[in-house]
């Protein structure tokens, strides 16, 4: 039976999350599944109860569980609290204590979507990307690292891009493991041309890939040349594997091909495994039925497949999305002319109605 603990958050979190559990309940009736759902406060709304943005109860619950569903956290109310009190430091205490090293963040551009692009239609119609960044290593936590003072006076600023073996195969095992579920190819960037690291990532990803994913195709691409051909031909890309700055950097890139934040999904993935959209709670709609849920049912999606391996059930969700935009229902984050406007409830509620059918 499938654990899944729920942290809806804050602000549009909690409206999303509900039509996500709705439609998680339709899926589990539909094909059996069993799932046992448990529900718990997480970052501001947590913090009201508890005066902290996770409690050590929850975060035993979520390494107890075999995934966790996010909202989102934050909003106005707590951005003064100093930092270990805010609602986003409780997003970084789960994700350390389920060692999520590997964060996904699909691309994906729906045919009915693609005008939304601030690139050509031709360019980005039937982009499907996903990028595996390592999400504990590298530059980003790499020591020593600071600003000292020079005694000319100046000042000298530095930090250490460092990967050990053992980081280097864990993350691509990640995205060969994903390719096979996928088109089975990796596109692994890194800068081997300047830097020693990036000269050990790319053997070792190659000897990951030759030990044992000979099945999956692999191409090495530099960061600078992946930036451009990211955006030129972008329908070429299967899996994009990355070191942590530079796939912090290339997921925003790929998630710009597809216009909209309401309709972009994540996990992070380690010992545990924690789904949550892209977006944060956004304040200025919270509350008004504006949200768009796609971004969390997309998220649903993922769980279904990366933690449970239930691709019938994921496609599902992922068919009835493609189905309601088809027939022209939009958000107002993702409206265009033309279209029919609808609520967040109202989206959902289409999208259950196209999943019974
Ligand atoms: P945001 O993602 O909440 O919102 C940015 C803009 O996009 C807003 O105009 C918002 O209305 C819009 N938007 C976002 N998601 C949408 C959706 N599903 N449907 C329609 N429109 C959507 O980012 P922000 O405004 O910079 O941050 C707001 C709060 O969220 C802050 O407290 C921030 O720290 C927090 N935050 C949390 C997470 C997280 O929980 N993982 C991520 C980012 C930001």
């Amino acid at each position: 039976m499938p654990k899944v603990l729920v942290l809806p958050g804050d602000g549009i979190g909690v409206e999303v999350t509900d039509v996500s559990l709705d439609i998680l309940k339709i899926l589990d009736e539909k094909h059996n599944i069993g799932f046992e759902f448990e529900i718990e406060l997480f970052g501001g709304s947590s913090i009201d109860a508890h005066g902290v943005p996770i409690t050590k109860e929850v975060l035993e619950k979520a390494e107890a569980s075999d995934a966790v569903l996010m909202g989102a956290v934050g909003g106005p109310k707590w951005e003064n609290l100093e930092h270990s009190k805010k609602p986003e430091s409780g997003l970084l205490a789960l994700r350390k204590e389920l060692d999520a090293f590997a964060n996904l963040r699909p691309a994906v551009v729906y045919p009915a979507l693609a005008d939304a692009s601030t690139l050509k239609r031709e360019v980005v119609e039937g982009t499907d990307i996903m990028v595996v960044r390592e999400l504990t290593g590298g530059i980003y936590f790499g020591t020593p690292r600071g600003i000292e003072k020079l005694p000319d006076g100046g000042e000298k600023g530095f930090n250490t891009l460092v990967y050990t073996t053992g980081e280097i195969e864990r993350i691509a095992r990640v995205a060969f493991g994903i390719a096979r579920k996928r088109r089975n190819k990796v596109t692994s960037i890194d800068k081997a041309n300047v830097l020693e690291v990036m000269q050990l990532w790319r053997t070792v990803v190659t000897r990951v890939r030759d030990a044992e994913y000979p099945d999956v195709e692999l191409e090495h691409l530099y960061v600078d040349n992946a930036a451009m051909q990211l955006i030129r031909r972008p329908r070429s890309f299967d899996v994009m594997l990355a070191g942590n700055m530079f796939g912090d950097i290339i997921s925003d890139e790929a998630a710009q091909l597809t216009g909209s934040l309401g309709m972009l999904p994540s996990a992070s993935i380690g010992a545990g495994a924690i789904y949550e959209p892209v977006h944060g709670s956004a304040p200025d709609i919270a509350g008004q039925d504006l949200a768009n849920p796609i971004a969390s049912l997309l998220t649903c999606a993922m769980m279904l497949k990366y933690s449970f391996d239930m691709g019938a059930a994921s496609n599902d969700i992922e068919n009835a999305v493609k189905s309601v935009l088809e027939k022209g229902y939009r958000t107002a984050d993702i409206y265009q002319e033309g279209t029919k406007r609808v609520g967040c409830r109202e989206m959902g509620n289409l999208i259950a109605r196209a999943l019974r059918e």
